[in-house]
């Protein structure tokens, strides 16, 4: 039997990083398993799920690459709004078999139940006074319909695949509601006959629902339907070791695809949290296939921490294929300009220098500025420290002898300012320095050469003439 798994989210606002996490976990172990990953939208909360959220979710799994497979039976993902019908046809069909009841019990009624109960320490708080009243359908009064919850029995405990040994004692378990007085089912019912329907054989769920199982387990066997394998992964934890909350900014998945933190870089940040292997710390998505199982997800709760965020993107910045890396920064480009900018075989050489100083793309592509807008604008701090008129000479004749040049690549760049700075018998760094903010703007680039190369000759050139301009006119100090 094939290995399927399923994410469920409520489409109640974008995809936060915790739930991003279930969904890349149960991805990887469906695809590690050659199963398949299925999504469902649980928007039975009618006010607060939109199809927009719906959009967001898709665009930001999509982002990530966590692509879903089709559920067979299905047309197009499921919505629980959708299946109502299927789940009264199941609640009929336990009222029918005897595995659950119609109780007119009143709120006063029930309060003076959740009473007694507390005088009595019970956590069983429903008496069963209508278990097995035989109330018909046309009772003429409100009726929920209650699950019969057998007194003992193993039902109600599992050995999930990452918490271990769970559970409740069924005598602590009410006859719950399945269906309202509305007639509507209750969400514990709609996940376990969605979940039957759909073929799932391993829930992998994040572990506020790990207290919902019980239930979920005793309508497996009420339905007599082989429950799933379960795995409650551990919570996400702010940097103050708090649930992960508004505090720590925007979580959503597109906030830091806006922030220019590459995919990958984000799914390998995310599979950590939380999962390991040895001492693996950068791996592509394939990799995490290869390698993912539940017993390499820990169990205590995980914290995220932007500082390993941070390494862990710069390391994919690095070892990016260049085609990949000249996707992902495109948008950042653009953005920075203001106007669509070409990644040309000079650009793409900048954009490698970059890689090692870079955290995320958007850092990549302003520090990448100088290399595709045409009006530089320089650090006030740099200019002023390097822009002044002893260093115009150099400039001057630095200009001059990188003018002269047959070819320009790394080699003939390096030679003419080598012949400028023995001329002038100064060190490098006399030259190089007001050349950086001459032709970068800024005060630290990659190594001067290759960044000369990158830039190509006219701009070089021109930006060199106007950086000497300006040397020769700032007052000595
Ligand atoms: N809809 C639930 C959520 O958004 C998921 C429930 C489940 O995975 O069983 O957290």
């Amino acid at each position: 039997m094939s290995l399927v798994t399923r994410y469920a989210p409520s489409p109640t606002g974008p995809l936060h990083i915790g739930g991003a996490r279930t969904a890349l976990y149960c991805w990887a172990l469906a695809r590690r398993h050659a199963g398949r990953f299925l999504l469902r939208f649980e928007d039975t909360d009618r006010a607060r799920s939109t199809r927009e959220s719906e959009l967001a979710v898709l665009e930001a799994l999509e982002w990530l690459g966590i692509e879903h497979d089709e559920v067979p039976g299905f047309a197009g993902i499921p919505r629980q709004s959708e299946r109502a019908a299927r789940y009264a046809g199941i609640v009929g069909e336990l009222l029918e078999r005897g595995r659950a009841y119609r109780c007119t019990a009143t709120p006063e009624e029930l309060e003076g139940m959740r009473e007694a109960a507390r005088a009595e320490g019970r956590k069983r708080v429903y008496d069963g006074r209508n278990r097995d009243a035989g109330i018909p359908a046309d009772v003429g009064a409100p009726f929920c319909v209650r699950l019969r919850v057998p007194d003992s029995g193993p039902e109600t405990r599992w050995t999930d695949l990452i918490a271990g040994a769970s559970g409740e004692a069924p005598e602590d378990i009410d006859d719950f509601v399945i269906a309202r007085t509305d007639g509507s089912a209750v969400y514990h019912l709609a996940v376990v006959v969605d979940d039957h329907d759909m073929g799932v054989t391993h829930v992998v769920r994040g572990r506020e629902h790990l207290s919902s199982t019980p239930r979920q387990l005793l309508l497996y066997q009420a339905l007599g339907w082989e429950p799933p394998a379960f795995a409650h992964v551990p919570l996400l934890v702010g940097a103050s070791g708090k649930k992960l909350s508004k505090r720590e900014g925007d979580v959503s998945v597109q906030a830091y695809r806006d922030r220019g933190f590459p995919a990958e870089a984000m799914v390998n940040y995310l599979a950590r949290l939380g999962w390991s292997h040895g001492d693996l710390e950068i791996f592509e998505r394939r990799t995490l296939v290869e390698l993912f199982s539940l017993e390499g997800v820990g169990r205590a709760p995980a914290q995220v921490d932007e500082a390993k965020l941070a390494w862990v993107s710069q390391q994919h910045l690095k070892r990016m294929p260049a085609e990949e890396l000249a996707a992902a920064v495109q948008p950042f480009l653009d953005a920075e300009a203001g106007e669509p900018v070409a990644i040309g075989e000079r650009l793409r050489a900048g954009l490698d220098l970059l890689r090692e100083r870079s955290e995320t793309l958007a850092d990549m592509a302003r520090q990448a500025r100088f290399l595709y807008v045409d009006e530089l604008e320089y650090e006030p701090k740099a200019a002023r420290k390097f822009l002044k008129p002893p260093a115009a000479p150099l400039l001057r004749d630095a200009g001059a002898a990188l003018g002269g040049l047959d070819s320009w690549d790394r080699a003939a760049i390096e030679a003419a300012l080598g012949g400028v700075v023995d001329a002038h018998q100064v060190k490098l760094g006399k030259l190089a320095q007001p050349l950086r903010v001459a032709v970068t703007g800024r005060g630290a680039s990659p190594g001067i050469y290759e960044t000369l190369e990158a830039l190509g000759r006219d701009r070089t050139l021109a930006r060199i003439e106007a950086a000497a301009a300006r040397a020769e006119t700032v007052p000595s100090d």
